[in-house]
């Protein structure tokens, strides 16, 4: 499978069509689909803002599906590269507690939760994979016990700022990074997670 990442040259094409696009939105009918190249959108999940495509999203985790699909970007990275599936589980953590979905949908609510433990157990308290792994089941066996965490207002680094590293130098670091972020933006619960997570 080969990865496409945008070259610095199509990107900034990209933003060049853009440019075009806007200004001719003027001459241009309402609906036509020069309009739509020029529109990004926000992120209802993580506020990441992206051109806007059409596209698959997640079930319960809500997001844009220009977001869906850069995630989609990072794990196709993981996925098709061996050395960095030891970051693989961070992303996916870090990418489901950014989109937390419907309150009133118990998947959603559990899905919060669950990857905020596994935050914090990767980032406080790392332990070899084979323990740490025993412990995430040990989490997901218990996950119904979970209750809805409101979310913060706003989160410091998105899947947008990683997307452009997938499958770079760069990758592991840059998820490290939007992991960390991740976890400390929702510093407002700390104290329930952490307590849930050691309540074997
Ligand atoms: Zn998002």
């Amino acid at each position: 499978m080969s990865l496409a990442f945008p070259a610095p040259a199509s990107v900034l094409a990209k933003l060049v069509a853009v440019d075009v696009a806007v200004a001719l939105r003027s001459s241009v009918p309402v609906g036509s689909g020069l309009a739509a190249v020029s529109q990004t959108s926000l992120c209802p999940g993580c506020g990441a803002d992206l051109p806007s495509t059409e596209g698959p999203v997640h079930a319960y985790m809500t997001s844009s599906p220009a977001c869906w699909a850069a995630f989609g970007r990072v794990l196709a990275a993981e996925y098709t590269m061996p050395e960095l599936m030891p970051i693989h589980r961070l992303s996916v953590d870090a990418y489901a507690v950014q989109h937390p979905g419907d309150p009133a949908d118990r998947r959603a609510v559990q899905s919060v939760g669950l990857h905020l433990a596994r935050l914090w157990r990767q980032l406080e308290w790392p332990t070899p994979p084979a323990e740490t792994n025993e412990v995430m089941k040990g989490f997901a066996a218990r996950k119904e016990t979970l209750v809805y965490l409101a979310p913060p207002p706003k989160f410091s680094i998105t899947v947008a700022e990683v997307a452009p590293y997938a499958g770079s130098s760069a990758h592991g670091e840059k998820v490290l990074a939007w992991a960390r972020a991740a976890w400390a933006d929702w510093s407002a619960h700390h104290e329930y997670v952490r307590t849930w997570a050691q309540d074997q």
